[in-house]
């Protein structure tokens, strides 16, 4: 297997922030995009990151993805805001949306915003980063309107996508705790990123075209296709389900109904916002003073075997961006392929990509 080349996060940023501007985006657009997709990889979660370039230039070229809009308030009452995110990219539709959010929970104690018809809003640990660094509770349903990989609980192909859950809480001194998954087995760019490093997924993960289980992720990412199974069992198939109804429908959007045809120009997303003002609710301080003895009980105890320590949702997070701040980003062979293809398609180089991404040639 080919080597992953490793790019220090500002020079992957700006062969982004390139290709995207090149794409059409004005300088705003290009950097939201750019940064968030990097901030993604730092994370740990290359299924979010720069490796969504390709898929964007394809709906960008195939007329699914519109440049440099906002989204668009469809109804307004302070509080409850609708938005519709205009198949804009969805780093900066997600972006402005939690500016919505958090201005209308500073000012009312909380807010609900529907946001539909977005182009792939990425990372969801992302909005609710902001929603905890203003110091608000955030918690987020999102659906994904794009070709149906998940199967139900007990079915046997895909009817839905990986539709994350995300929810943030803010610390007063410490780290935020941000949990924020997919309600699949796997996030989808996990398969992709398998499929491209030739690697194997873990069993009890997808199921094949037949409705059998498998470990090969070709059948997530080329046809026949076969499945990504729901975690928890019909726990996770549960809370998937609410996510659609909640991210998809609730919000003015759609839900999936459709079999694939290939006709799907994008990968859209709708999201249920919810954000709360400890401040506002009158209990900041014994919220603030509870996490923190909670937390501590639960880190204090014994470590099972296997284990390091117990960690909070977002630690890994944290860990993962020391580490590729100071080591950079590996990205793998194929996928770096993919993404200069891609920028060729908007009219730059390899060469000039590689440059800037301080790649020798
Ligand atoms: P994952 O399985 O890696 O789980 C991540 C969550 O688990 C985080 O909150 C993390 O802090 C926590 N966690 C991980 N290891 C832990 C440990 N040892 N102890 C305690 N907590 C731990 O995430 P995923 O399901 O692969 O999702 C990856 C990303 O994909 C998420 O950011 C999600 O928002 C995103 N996503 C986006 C879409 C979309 O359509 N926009 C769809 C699906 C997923």
């Amino acid at each position: 297997m080919a080597e992953d080349i490793i790019i220090a996060a500002p020079k992957l940023t700006a062969a982004i922030e390139a290709i995207v501007a090149k794409g059409g985006s004005n300088a705003r657009e290009a950097k939201l995009v750019a940064e968030n997709l990097v901030e993604a990889n730092l994370k740990g979660h290359d299924s979010h990151g720069v490796g969504m370039i390709p898929r964007y230039i394809q709906s960008l070229v195939e007329g699914g993805l519109a440049l440099n809009q906002a989204p668009r308030i469809e109804l307004d009452t302070g509080p409850l805001v609708r938005l519709d995110g205009q198949a804009g990219y969805g780093q900066v539709i997600g972006h402005d949306t939690m500016n919505i959010a958090i201005e209308r929970a500073r000012k009312h104690g909380l807010s609900a915003v529907g946001l539909h018809h977005s182009h792939h809003i990425g990372r969801i640990g992302a909005w609710a980063e902001m929603a905890v660094a203003a110091g608000l509770v955030s918690m987020h349903f999102v659906n994904v309107v794009s070709r149906p990989i998940v199967a139900a609980w007990g079915g046997g192909d895909g009817r839905f996508g990986t539709n994350p859950i995300c929810i943030g809480v803010p610390r007063k001194g410490a780290d935020p705790i941000v949990l924020d998954f997919a309600t699949s087995r796997i996030a989808q760019g996990k398969t992709r990123v398998a499929h491209n490093k030739g690697a194997k997924l873990p069993p009890g993960t997808i199921i094949d075209n037949e409705g059998r289980p498998t470990v090969d992720p070709r059948f997530t990412v080329i046809p026949p296709f076969g499945a990504i199974m729901t975690f928890g069992e019909h726990k996770g198939f549960g809370l998937a389900l609410i996510a659609e109804l909640l991210g998809g429908a609730l919000t003015g959007g759609a839900t999936m109904r459709k079999a694939y045809d290939g006709s799907m120009k994008g990968v859209y997303n709708g999201m249920l916002t919810i954000v709360i003002d400890p401040e506002r609710l009158g209990t900041s301080n014994h919220f603030q003073s509870e996490i923190d003895a909670f937390t501590g009980w639960l880190t204090s105890g014994p470590v099972a075997e296997g284990f390091d320590k117990v960690r909070l949702a977002g630690e890994p997070e944290r860990e993962w961006k020391a580490k590729r701040l100071k080591d950079g980003i590996p990205v793998d062979q194929t996928t770096w392929a993919d993404i200069l293809a891609s920028a060729g398609k908007v009219g730059l180089s390899a060469a000039e990509v590689e440059r800037i991404a301080g790649i020798a040639g």
